[in-house]
């Protein structure tokens, strides 16, 4: 097909050029002396982004799963009981490997399209007067339903009963996009990957844990090998890796880290959330439609999940916008299968980037019958940001021809 793919999924996201360029490189020993000037540079380049100065960064040649199963085995013993609530396939699968993996799991059951339940969180940890809750889990931003939790606030619920398990946060699809903050926030493990916020290609898990979650890892009895925290840091402590690290990966992500650098991370997060209103405007002023995220407080500014109307099946949107207009939409997953579509708002991306998927999908609706006014999404989207009062967004230099000859 002619003309470019436009991907919309929420992750893996839009790699920017920029960094294509610095992946575009020869192989090279990985264990030559030169090599820890890269390693440091990632692994120290990492820390603003975690917002933390005594965690520890860690990436492993993973995805994000990797990192979920790293922090299981590295934290906890076997037969550790972890909580968690389960309101999005992600969380679910979260649950899932921990039961696998032999854990005791108390499910909070939340309703998809709602957020971490703060109260009911507190609720379960009140009970738990003899501390078998040996870790708390939170997805942050649930990638299946486009729902953000508050996780200062489940921080703040374990404190208030002075709970001392771990706290293990899915930033996945909001590290580097939506506000994160490791030390403020008191996480011991924060889970991710490369390829959302981060804007590189799928491969790499990224994850941060803190001193007191590796000081626990020195004694746990949890089998692992992989991803035993131990090895890393005894590696990275001389700028090495356990194992063969993916290379061309990790000068993608000195770049996308310097890219993060040049915009400020602040300025990403406003452009997030700026992106995600416009295309808010799209769904629910232009084509009135629903979000799955059933109030304000938990829409997501990376990705929008769209409920489509009774009757039609929203794998037949994404299928049509597929095949026709050569534009990705993400799937409706599990429970939701059929009855929404979503739109990724997350990385490298700009208004006029976001009015081609809005389009796209008016179109795929349009085609599969669904009742919307031609326009109507792109027009609002439009609207809203030309009406935008904020200061002008900073816009990274080198995004542009005229910025990279300045
Ligand atoms: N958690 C969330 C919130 C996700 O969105 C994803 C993937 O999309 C994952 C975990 C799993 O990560 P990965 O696919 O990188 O293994």
């Amino acid at each position: 097909m002619a003309g470019r793919n436009f991907l919309f999924v929420p992750g893996p996201t839009n790699v920017p050029d920029r960094v294509l360029r610095a992946m575009v490189v020869a192989m090279e020993d990985h264990r030559s002396p030169v090599f820890p000037v890269l390693a440091r540079a990632c692994l120290e380049g990492l820390k603003p982004i975690f917002k933390t100065t005594t965690g520890t960064p860690f990436i492993f040649p993973s995805s994000g799963t990797g990192c979920w199963e790293a922090a299981l085995t590295n934290c906890l013993n076997p037969g550790d009981k972890v909580l968690i609530a389960r309101f999005g396939q992600f969380s679910h699968l979260w649950a899932d490997m921990s039961a696998r993996l032999g854990f005791d799991v108390e499910i909070i059951e939340t309703p998809w399209g709602e957020g971490a339940p703060v109260d009911r969180y507190l609720a379960a940890l009140e009970a738990d007067s003899q501390h078998k809750i040996k870790a708390v889990l939170v997805c942050q931003n649930e990638t299946a339903t486009g729902v953000t939790s508050d996780v200062r606030a489940v921080r703040a619920a374990m404190d208030s009963v002075k709970h001392p398990a771990l706290l293990f946060v899915d930033s996945v699809s909001a590290l580097g996009s939506i506000d994160f903050r490791m030390d403020e926030w008191g996480v011991d493990v924060c889970v991710s990957g490369s390829q959302k916020g981060l804007m590189l290609p799928a491969g790499l898990g990224i994850t941060c844990v803190s001193q007191k979650a590796l000081a626990i890892a020195k004694s746990t009895k949890s089998r692992r090998c992989y991803f035993d925290y131990g090895d890393m840091v005894n590696s990275n402590a001389s700028g090495y890796f356990p194992y063969t690290p993916a290379l061309p990966m990790l000068y993608g992500l000195r770049e996308s880290l310097a890219m993060i650098a040049e915009e400020g991370l602040e300025n990403i997060f406003q452009r997030h959330n700026y992106l995600a209103s416009g295309v808010r405007a799209a769904v629910l002023d232009g084509w009135k439609l629903k979000l799955c995220a059933a109030e304000p407080k938990w829409y997501s500014d990376t990705v929008s999940a769209i409920l489509v109307p009774e009757g039609i099946n929203g794998a037949d949107v994404i299928s049509r916008a597929f095949k026709r207009y050569n534009l990705a939409l993400g799937a409706g997953l599990s429970k939701v299968a059929g009855k929404l579509f979503r739109i990724g708002h997350l990385g490298d991306l700009n208004e006029l980037m976001l009015l081609g998927a809005i389009a796209g999908a008016e179109m795929a609706m349009l085609d599969v019958g669904v009742a919307i006014e031609p326009g109507s999404g792109v027009a609002a989207a439009q609207s809203f940001w030309r009406a935008y009062s904020a200061p002008a967004l900073a816009r990274p230099a080198e995004t542009t021809r005229a910025g990279m000859a300045a």
